[in-house]
Protein backbone atom coordinates (compact mmCIF):
# COMPACT_ATOMS: atom_id res chain seq x y z
CA UNK A 1 0.00 0.00 0.00
CA UNK A 2 1.19 3.22 -1.14
CA UNK A 3 2.12 5.76 2.07
CA UNK A 4 3.37 9.36 1.89
CA UNK A 5 5.98 11.28 3.09
CA UNK A 6 5.02 13.76 5.86
CA UNK A 7 6.06 16.57 3.71
CA UNK A 8 3.24 15.69 1.58
CA UNK A 9 0.96 15.08 4.03
CA UNK A 10 1.65 18.93 5.47
CA UNK A 11 1.27 20.19 1.98
CA UNK A 12 -2.26 18.73 1.94
CA UNK A 13 -3.30 19.92 4.37
CA UNK A 14 -2.19 23.30 3.47
CA UNK A 15 -3.99 22.98 -0.07
CA UNK A 16 -0.25 23.21 -1.83
CA UNK A 17 -0.16 19.32 -2.70
CA UNK A 18 0.77 19.18 -6.26
CA UNK A 19 -2.40 17.82 -8.62
CA UNK A 20 -1.12 14.39 -9.21
CA UNK A 21 0.16 13.29 -5.92
CA UNK A 22 -3.23 14.76 -5.22
CA UNK A 23 -5.62 12.13 -7.28
CA UNK A 24 -3.21 9.43 -6.03
CA UNK A 25 -4.20 9.96 -3.03
CA UNK A 26 -8.02 10.43 -3.85
CA UNK A 27 -7.96 7.29 -5.74
CA UNK A 28 -5.88 4.96 -3.79
CA UNK A 29 -7.61 3.41 -0.65
CA UNK A 30 -6.53 5.55 2.53
CA UNK A 31 -3.92 4.23 4.56
CA UNK A 32 -3.86 4.18 8.24
CA UNK A 33 -0.03 5.32 8.31
CA UNK A 34 -1.47 8.64 6.03
CA UNK A 35 -3.58 8.98 9.36
CA UNK A 36 -0.74 8.83 11.60
CA UNK A 37 1.12 11.23 9.58
CA UNK A 38 -2.05 13.81 9.50
CA UNK A 39 -2.23 13.35 13.26
CA UNK A 40 1.63 14.43 13.43
CA UNK A 41 0.95 17.32 11.12
CA UNK A 42 -1.79 18.64 13.03
CA UNK A 43 -0.21 17.89 16.16
CA UNK A 44 2.78 20.30 15.30
CA UNK A 45 0.44 23.38 13.88
CA UNK A 46 -1.23 23.54 17.41
CA UNK A 47 0.63 25.99 20.48
CA UNK A 48 -1.56 23.98 23.16
CA UNK A 49 -0.29 20.71 24.87
CA UNK A 50 -3.03 18.48 24.34
CA UNK A 51 -3.05 15.53 22.20
CA UNK A 52 -5.34 15.79 19.13
CA UNK A 53 -7.68 12.24 19.40
CA UNK A 54 -9.51 12.71 16.31
CA UNK A 55 -10.04 16.33 13.86
CA UNK A 56 -13.57 16.96 13.62
CA UNK A 57 -12.80 19.96 11.11
CA UNK A 58 -9.90 22.49 9.79
CA UNK A 59 -9.75 24.10 13.04
CA UNK A 60 -11.84 21.82 15.81
CA UNK A 61 -10.64 18.51 17.09
CA UNK A 62 -11.18 15.77 19.85
CA UNK A 63 -8.43 16.21 22.26
CA UNK A 64 -6.70 14.36 25.31
CA UNK A 65 -6.49 16.96 27.74
CA UNK A 66 -2.74 17.08 28.78
CA UNK A 67 -3.70 17.20 32.31
CA UNK A 68 -7.29 15.81 33.35
CA UNK A 69 -6.71 13.37 30.42
CA UNK A 70 -10.26 13.73 29.77
CA UNK A 71 -11.50 14.59 26.10
CA UNK A 72 -12.78 17.66 24.92
CA UNK A 73 -13.70 18.83 22.32
CA UNK A 74 -11.44 21.82 21.43
CA UNK A 75 -10.82 24.71 18.88
CA UNK A 76 -7.44 24.88 17.67
CA UNK A 77 -7.18 28.68 19.33
CA UNK A 78 -7.18 26.34 22.55
CA UNK A 79 -10.96 27.43 23.63
CA UNK A 80 -12.59 24.29 24.94
CA UNK A 81 -16.12 23.76 24.23
CA UNK A 82 -17.20 20.88 26.20
CA UNK A 83 -16.71 16.74 26.76
CA UNK A 84 -16.46 15.02 23.34
CA UNK A 85 -19.55 13.08 23.22
CA UNK A 86 -21.32 16.46 23.89
CA UNK A 87 -22.75 18.44 21.31
CA UNK A 88 -20.31 21.16 20.66
CA UNK A 89 -22.46 23.22 18.64
CA UNK A 90 -24.58 24.01 21.69
CA UNK A 91 -21.69 25.79 23.32
CA UNK A 92 -21.02 28.00 20.00
CA UNK A 93 -21.95 31.71 18.74
CA UNK A 94 -24.41 31.15 16.41
CA UNK A 95 -25.58 33.08 13.67
CA UNK A 96 -28.97 32.32 11.73
CA UNK A 97 -29.52 33.53 8.51
CA UNK A 98 -33.55 33.14 8.44
CA UNK A 99 -34.94 36.29 6.43
CA UNK A 100 -34.16 37.66 3.04
CA UNK A 101 -31.95 40.31 3.78
CA UNK A 102 -29.63 37.95 5.20
CA UNK A 103 -29.65 35.03 2.77
CA UNK A 104 -28.52 37.79 0.38
CA UNK A 105 -25.07 38.08 1.84
CA UNK A 106 -24.61 34.80 0.95
CA UNK A 107 -26.65 34.36 -2.53
CA UNK A 108 -28.39 36.99 -5.19
CA UNK A 109 -31.58 37.38 -4.81
CA UNK A 110 -33.09 34.67 -6.65
CA UNK A 111 -30.65 32.25 -5.91
CA UNK A 112 -31.31 32.41 -2.30
CA UNK A 113 -33.05 29.51 -0.88
CA UNK A 114 -36.71 30.51 0.67
CA UNK A 115 -36.38 30.73 4.01
CA UNK A 116 -39.51 29.55 5.15
CA UNK A 117 -37.87 26.19 4.37
CA UNK A 118 -34.63 26.58 4.52
CA UNK A 119 -32.66 28.53 7.29
CA UNK A 120 -28.61 28.81 7.51
CA UNK A 121 -27.12 28.35 10.93
CA UNK A 122 -23.14 29.30 11.48
CA UNK A 123 -21.99 28.46 14.60
CA UNK A 124 -18.37 30.34 15.46
CA UNK A 125 -15.96 29.87 18.32
CA UNK A 126 -16.68 32.29 20.89
CA UNK A 127 -12.97 33.26 21.67
CA UNK A 128 -11.20 33.30 18.13
CA UNK A 129 -14.30 33.21 15.91
CA UNK A 130 -13.21 31.27 13.43
CA UNK A 131 -16.56 29.61 11.66
CA UNK A 132 -16.76 25.86 12.46
CA UNK A 133 -19.39 24.37 10.99
CA UNK A 134 -22.54 25.25 8.77
CA UNK A 135 -25.96 24.07 8.72
CA UNK A 136 -28.25 24.32 6.24
CA UNK A 137 -31.34 22.67 8.16
CA UNK A 138 -35.37 23.46 7.52
CA UNK A 139 -36.27 26.54 10.26
CA UNK A 140 -38.03 24.47 12.90
CA UNK A 141 -35.23 21.55 12.75
CA UNK A 142 -33.38 20.77 16.11
CA UNK A 143 -29.54 21.91 16.09
CA UNK A 144 -27.53 19.00 14.57
CA UNK A 145 -25.56 16.75 16.50
CA UNK A 146 -23.28 16.09 13.78
CA UNK A 147 -22.03 12.17 14.79
CA UNK A 148 -20.48 10.31 17.79
CA UNK A 149 -17.35 8.47 15.82
CA UNK A 150 -16.42 5.18 17.53
CA UNK A 151 -13.07 6.18 18.22
CA UNK A 152 -12.10 3.10 20.04
CA UNK A 153 -12.95 1.02 16.84
CA UNK A 154 -11.49 3.24 14.68
CA UNK A 155 -7.93 3.10 16.59
CA UNK A 156 -7.80 -0.54 17.55
CA UNK A 157 -9.29 -2.10 13.86
CA UNK A 158 -8.35 0.79 11.64
CA UNK A 159 -4.91 2.47 12.75
CA UNK A 160 -4.30 -0.01 14.92
CA UNK A 161 -2.81 2.32 17.29
CA UNK A 162 -3.26 2.13 21.56
CA UNK A 163 -6.35 4.06 22.32
CA UNK A 164 -4.69 7.37 23.74
CA UNK A 165 -5.94 7.20 28.13
CA UNK A 166 -9.45 8.78 28.78
CA UNK A 167 -10.34 9.92 31.59
CA UNK A 168 -14.51 10.34 31.99
ZN1 LIG B 1 -11.28 29.33 18.46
Amino acid sequence: MTTYTKEQVKNLVDGRLDWDTTTRMLTMPKDHERFRLYLEVLQERVSWPDRIVLPLGPALYIVQSATSKRWVTKCRCGHEFCDYRENWKLFANIHVRDTPESMREVYPTLLAPDTRWQVYREYYCPHCATQLDVEAPTPWYPVIHDFEPDIDTFYRDWLEMPLPERVD
